[in-house]
């Protein structure tokens, strides 16, 4: 049977009210690429925006089988139960390949699922991380609008999509494993220094001892490195989501870095930034589309780049050529 439509005002009112279904739908619409979709979408973001903001944003990564899905199923409940309403979200750009997301899964996070102060959304699918990150953006202003006061956006610590979940979240969370060396981890300076706290996962039983000594390695290492956000210096921390051992230690460092920011003015500055960043991106996105769609530079593309490939054109050139008939007939 239909739902009957609801127009632009209705899903504002439903996702204000918090009204969770209401909600499912709004960010649905908000996922949606048909035409008539995305033009409700900002109709409905629009009238959400003054109600959006008013969550702390957190963004976990980590290696697969790290603890990322363990992790936030115990601190999310940890966080329920102090009295906050915690949405989890995903960026995983690997779901329209795989064709579904392995990420922010329902069934991975059992408990915290029926939870009634929680909402979970799988990964957006989408063909680019710029496509899937513009949707998980908008899924959490949806999500601040409905009064969740807490967002927690995980991502697989594989290539660029910790860049990315970087700029759109206020504090940055790097999970790692304890004995497992960091190029088995895939971590990189660069991941380490884009992290507000590093926390060694599994610091339970036997691997307890083990955990503890990887722990002061990475604090030295931290030491090092740039840091992630101005005015704080990012420490190295232990937990276990099976003994609940550290976990409100890292909430309280979270609320102490909103804290210092907060006053600092970092906090605010880091938003306006990251906002205005993200037009840009919206732009060179949209801009690279209706490039490559463009059909005077489909007719020469494939030539123009045998002609590079072959030495008989210089790349500059290349390029001029192709700008001269994107821009002529645009
Ligand atoms: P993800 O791939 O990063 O989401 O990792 P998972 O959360 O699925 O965890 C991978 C494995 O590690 C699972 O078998 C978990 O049960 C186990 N695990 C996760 N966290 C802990 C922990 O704190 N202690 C212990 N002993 N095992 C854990």
């Amino acid at each position: 049977h239909r739902r009957p439509q609801l127009d632009a005002e209705q899903y504002a009112e439903g996702v204000l009210r918090g009204d969770l279904a209401v909600l499912g739908r709004a960010i649905t619409l908000v996922e949606s690429n048909a035409a008539q979709h995305i033009e409700k979408a900002q109709e409905v973001l629009k009238i959400l925006l003054p109600h959006t903001g008013n969550s702390l944003r957190v963004g976990i990564t980590g290696v697969p089988g790290v603890g990322k899905s363990t992790f936030i199923e115990t601190f999310g409940c940890h966080l329920v139960e102090q009295g906050h309403k915690v949405a989890v979200l995903a960026v995983d750009p690997s779901s329209s390949i795989s064709g579904g997301s392995i990420l922010g899964d329902k069934t991975r996070m059992e408990r915290l699922s029926k939870e009634e102060r929680c909402f979970i959304r799988p990964s957006p699918a989408g063909v680019t991380l710029g496509g899937v990150a513009r949707k998980t953006r908008e899924t959490m202003l949806v999500c601040e609008a409905a009064g969740f006061d807490v967002v927690l956006i995980e991502t697989v610590g594989v290539g660029q999509s910790e860049t990315t979940v970087r700029s759109m979240v206020d504090f940055f969370l790097l999970l790692m494993l304890a004995g497992a060396g960091d190029e088995l981890q895939g971590i990189k300076k660069g991941i380490m220094e884009l992290a507000d706290a590093l926390v060694i996962t599994k610091a339970d039983g036997k691997n307890k001892l083990i955990a503890q000594t990887a722990r002061a390695e990475y604090e030295r290492a931290l030491h090092y490195l740039q840091p992630s956000t101005e005015g704080w210096v990012s420490h190295a921390y232990t937990c276990s989501s099976v003994t609940n051992e550290g976990i409100d230690e890292i909430w309280k460092v979270i609320r102490k870095y909103r804290d210092i920011t907060g006053k600092s003015g970092v906090f605010e500055r880091h938003r306006k930034e990251q906002n205005i960043k993200w037009v840009h991106e919206m732009v060179d996105d949209h801009l690279r589309s209706v490039f490559a769609r463009h059909p005077e530079v489909n007719r020469i593309i494939k030539d123009v780049e045998r002609s590079v490939a072959d030495g008989e054109l210089p790349a500059v050139a290349a390029v001029q050529q192709l700008i001269a008939v994107f821009e002529c007939k645009v």
